[in-house]
């Protein structure tokens, strides 16, 4: 069974850019061309993640626009609530500035900063205790690809979940599947090798929790225009985190676009 009657999420993960000026002038153009041909709620969901920095001026930017476009944390602190620590970002205060979702687990916060399965699970545990929507990041770098622990090494990133999300939060999750080797490279996993990692994913979600048919399966893994069809045909691919091509305002639309059009 897939999960095909699912809403897509295509979420644009601008990482650690651009500045003011670029991010006022994408916006703009993502506006416009949501102004011009709209994309309704129920064809496709379109969010941004800005930084840290950026959010609520992009949330107060894009305010007026003609569709809804949501803003996204990053990432957010391992501690809940607020006190003395210095730098971050709690799960409450993100909430408190409405902001509604977060990314966790992306492969550039596991590899560069650390965040290894306690670092990663007491952030999801606090976004949900929080009432955020996690976008959950998982995915296999190319030596476990090509060792042939691709499949073992996703599914156990899906398994760390369940010792921190009880039955209802798992309504709160979204898992963004986004192999280490195609984030950033111009490779994208070709859309039968996704699917059977996405059918993979849901399978084992199927097993955790009875919302498994529904979650939403983004993929993610230099995603552009003229591969987001093929993809967004796959029945188990329910969106896609846009790195690159989401610093382009009339990509990042095509991409949505091509989600919001497939039929299923
Ligand atoms: C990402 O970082 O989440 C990502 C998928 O990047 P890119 O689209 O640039 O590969």
């Amino acid at each position: 069974m897939s999960g095909s009657a699912i809403i897509p999420w295509v979420v644009g993960n601008w990482k650690m850019n651009p500045m003011q000026s670029d991010s006022q002038q994408l916006i703009q153009s993502l506006k416009q061309q949501l102004h011009t041909a709209p994309i309704s709620a129920q064809q496709c969901r379109i969010a941004v993640a800005p930084t840290a920095l950026a959010l609520l001026n992009v949330q107060q930017q894009l305010k007026d626009s003609a569709v809804e476009i949501s803003t996204v944390a990053q990432d957010l602190s391992r501690v809940a609530g607020t006190g003395a620590y210095t730098g971050e970002v709690s799960a409450e205060l993100l909430k408190d500035s409405a902001v509604d979702y977060v990314l966790i687990g992306h492969s550039e916060r596991r590899e560069i900063f650390g965040d290894d399965v306690k670092i990663i699970t007491e952030k999801v545990k606090n976004a949900l205790n929080a009432n955020l929507t996690v976008i959950y990041c998982v995915g296999e770098s190319l030596a476990q690809r090509e060792s042939g622990d691709a499949e073992q090494v996703v599914l156990q990133q899906i398994c760390d979940l369940a010792n921190v999300v009880s039955a209802d939060q798992w309504q709160q999750i979204m898992i963004a599947y986004e192999p280490i080797w195609a984030i950033g490279t111009g490779k994208t996993a070709s859309p039968e090798d996704a699917q059977a990692m996405h059918e993979k994913i849901r399978a084992g979600l199927t097993q955790l929790t009875q919302y498994g048919q529904k979650m939403a399966i983004l993929y993610g893994g230099s995603v552009k225009a003229d591969n987001a069809v093929a993809l967004a045909a796959c029945p188990d691919i329910n969106g896609a985190l846009v790195g690159g091509a989401a610093l382009n305002a009339e990509s990042f639309y095509q991409i949505a676009q091509a989600f919001a059009q497939v039929e299923k």
